[in-house]
């Protein structure tokens, strides 16, 4: 037998003055046990009607209900049906209903005497969510009415003697006869019941005790759950982003995962420092109706919030960005612009930072019309995940310069291979000519003049040749390893050629130089460079624009402006051209087509890679175009234009450098290991 009606909603529809009030499971259990204690204490011939919602919770209180037994003989007791709780008539009558009754979420108690009423009627709420379900079965929460009046009780006690009858037709003889017994008339109250005015004090007090108790361990649970629920999620985050020592992936999973954790409308993580001008949103999570930052660009130096949460390092969270009240209303309406852009209602931002440096940030939006209020757990969650990603990305970027590290290491194995190649050709032949020219100059003292000078003259060639290749590696590896300190300057492009063009021509005093065209414009800006290395680019560039162009060819040497912020010089020439697919090749250290011992054009193969090592080192870049073989050559490269006040302060230092004028020696001053010139 079932019956879906709640007994709680009965009796509020049949006395609507009552107000439900809210119970703990532990108050219920002690107003419980002082009404049966009542009928204990010698209450004898009571009509008692007690409802379990559970075969287990009755089997609690089965001795006591004996106990009762022995005392009347009008003891009800009901329960959903179990393996032993079954319909009977024993000690007491008992009377099982199925799991579908509403009764399973029901808690009663009645209790009639002549000197003693009191009735409980309640329901059980359910919980709101997970974090209160896991809690303690203490928490569970009940509402109804806690009562002694005689009114209320009496037409408790009917209903559920009326439901006792449906499930158990078998006694209704038995019910009838409780119900003519017991059930008298009683005036219905008239003013609102709420239990409050129940006429025993204590257990009144008793109860309003336990009840205040449980709300603070409620209250302390609740706070415990939030903690357990924050750390775990913490952990979990950690463990994702700690999996990887891969920046990108690092971002990207933690964007994602704090994203969800926290439902916001956006979750952007970008990498910054203190002194960057803007950032690119390369990372983000975000509810699919927001749109998306991907790849834009966030100003950082222009926005008086990024100064205020780098300079305090700490996580700003505004609520409503639109709050003219708001303590940062100065800053946002800075960046106004982008707010309204972006629908930005709330906004968090955190930093990420490491040892004091701010190495990125965490931003969360909020862009639905309705400001949201950051919590505490909020902030707390985001400063935790933020301290565990600074130190993911400070491994990363470690773990990046330790592999980094490994192909320096590995790219200066292969610069000692080849060395020791090289050498084996390079600076043995020329060693062998020396050796025998200087024997034979020494053993053949009746050489004619004639054959003396020329075998002097190849000694000096080759102790040249070796010269410079020493010369040109130990540049490299300079440049190479860093250790160079540019002497950066504004400088005339035009003056820089003209003394590249004048080192080349005293250089190549032998063979003239083929046909140099200049295409320079007079509103050429200045450059930004360090003048002794842009002329060995020039140099470098312009000696093998020679080298490689028979006579009657044609060089040309043009500056254009590439962008807004650099010149590009073109050093084009008609000469024997490179592959298509060996045009990136001739930048690799001891590249030559020929290969190093084959060569007839002379050279060490390092001239290239030091031009790409010097550009880059100036912030430039710099490339190589050729139709093919007997096509000619175009090597480009590019230097930064020099802006503002300071750089036009040293515009003319290099003209007084220039070592046709002055006639010294070809090292230029402030870099002596740099050899412009012979
Ligand atoms: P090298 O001392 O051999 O000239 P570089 O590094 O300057 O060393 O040049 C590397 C190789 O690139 C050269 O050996 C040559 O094969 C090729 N190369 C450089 N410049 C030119 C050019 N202007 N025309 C054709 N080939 C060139």
């Amino acid at each position: 037998m079932s019956n879906s009606t709640s007994v709680v909603e009965e009796l509020l529809t049949a006395i609507p003055q009552l107000r439900p009030r809210l119970y703990f499971k532990t108050s219920l259990t002690a107003l419980s046990h002082a009404m049966e204690d009542h009928i204990l204490a010698g209450v004898g011939g009571a009509l008692v009607v007690a409802s379990f919602q559970q075969e287990r919770f009755y089997l609690q209180e089965a001795s006591r209900y004996l106990r009762i037994a022995d005392l009347s003989d009008q003891i009800y007791v009901l329960s959903a049906a179990g393996t032993s709780f079954t319909s009977r008539s024993e000690n007491y009558e008992t009377i099982a209903f199925e799991a579908e009754d509403a009764l399973v979420h029901e808690w009663h108690l009645v209790v009639i005497s002549d000197n003693y009423q009191a009735c409980l009627i309640c329901r059980e709420r359910p919980a709101h969510d997970d974090s209160e379900q896991s809690s303690l079965d203490q928490n569970r929460r009940f509402e109804g009415i806690w009562t002694q009046d005689p009114y209320v009780t009496q037409r408790s006690a009917d209903i559920l003697l009326d439901r006792i009858a449906q499930y158990r037709p078998d006694i209704l003889n038995k019910v009838q006869s409780a119900k003519a017994r017991y059930l008298f008339p009683a005036a219905m109250p008239s003013e609102r019941l709420d239990g409050k005015g129940n006429p025993d004090p204590f257990t009144q007090r008793l109860v309003t005790y336990l009840q205040a108790g449980q709300y603070k361990l409620l209250k302390a649970y609740k706070a415990i759950a939030a903690q357990e629920q924050r750390e775990r999620l913490v952990n979990s985050i950690t463990s994702v982003i700690r999996q990887s020592l891969n920046a990108t992936e690092i971002f990207e999973k933690a964007a994602s995962e704090l994203g969800q954790a926290l439902n916001v409308c956006r979750c952007l993580i970008y990498p910054c420092a203190a002194t960057d001008a803007t950032a690119t949103i390369e990372y983000e999570h975000r509810q699919p109706t927001v749109e998306s930052l991907l790849g834009e660009t966030w100003p950082l130096a222009t926005s008086p919030l990024f100064d205020y949460v780098q300079d305090t390092k700490d996580i700003v969270a505004i609520p409503d960005t639109h709050d003219p009240e708001s303590p940062f209303r100065y800053e946002l309406d800075a960046i106004r612009l982008l707010l309204d852009r972006w629908r930005i209602q709330s906004w968090l931002m955190a930093p990420l930072t490491y040892q004091g440096r701010l190495v990125g940030m965490i931003e969360l939006h909020h862009c639905q019309a309705n400001p949201y209020e950051w919590t505490e757990d909020d902030k707390e969650l985001v400063d935790a995940i933020a301290a565990q990603l600074s130190v993911a990305i400070i491994q990363a970027e470690a773990y990046a310069n330790l592999q980094d590290l490994n192909r320096q290491l590995e790219a200066l194995d292969l610069t000692r291979a080849n060395l020791i190649a090289i050498t084996g050709h390079e600076l043995r032949t020329p060693l062998s000519t020396i050796q025998v020219c200087l024997e034979s100059l020494s053993t053949e003292p009746d050489m004619p003049a004639e054959l003396r000078q020329v075998m002097i003259q190849a000694a000096l060639e080759d102790a040249e040749r070796m010269r410079k290749l020493v010369q040109d590696f130990l540049t490299l590896s300079k440049l190479e390893s860093g250790r160079v300190e540019w002497n950066m300057e504004a400088l005339s492009i035009q003056e820089c050629v003209d003394l590249a063009l004048s080192s080349v021509n005293a250089h190549n005093t032998g063979a003239p130089v083929s046909n140099i065209k200049v295409k320079i414009p007079k509103s050429a800006p200045l450059v930004r460079a360090d003048g002794e290395w842009l002329v060995e680019v020039l140099v470098k560039l312009l000696d093998n624009a020679s080298k490689f162009t028979p006579a009657g060819g044609r060089i040309t040497i043009q500056v254009t402006r590439s962008s807004p912020t650099h010149l590009q010089v073109t050093i084009a020439d008609t000469g024997r051209g490179i592959e298509p697919s060996r045009l990136d090749a001739v930048f690799d250290r001891f590249y030559q087509e020929e290969g190093a011992l084959r060569r007839t054009t002379g050279g060490t193969g390092l001239g290239l890679a030091m031009c790409r090592q010097i550009v880059e080192g100036l912030g430039g870049t710099i490339w190589a175009d050729s139709e093919g073989k007997n096509k000619g050559s175009q090597f480009h490269f590019t230097v930064p234009i020099a802006q503002g006040k300071g750089d036009s302060r040293s515009r003319n230092s290099l003209g007084n450098r220039h070592p046709q004028r002055t006639g010294q020696p070809a090292t230029l001053p402030g870099n002596p290991s740099v050899l412009l010139d012979d």
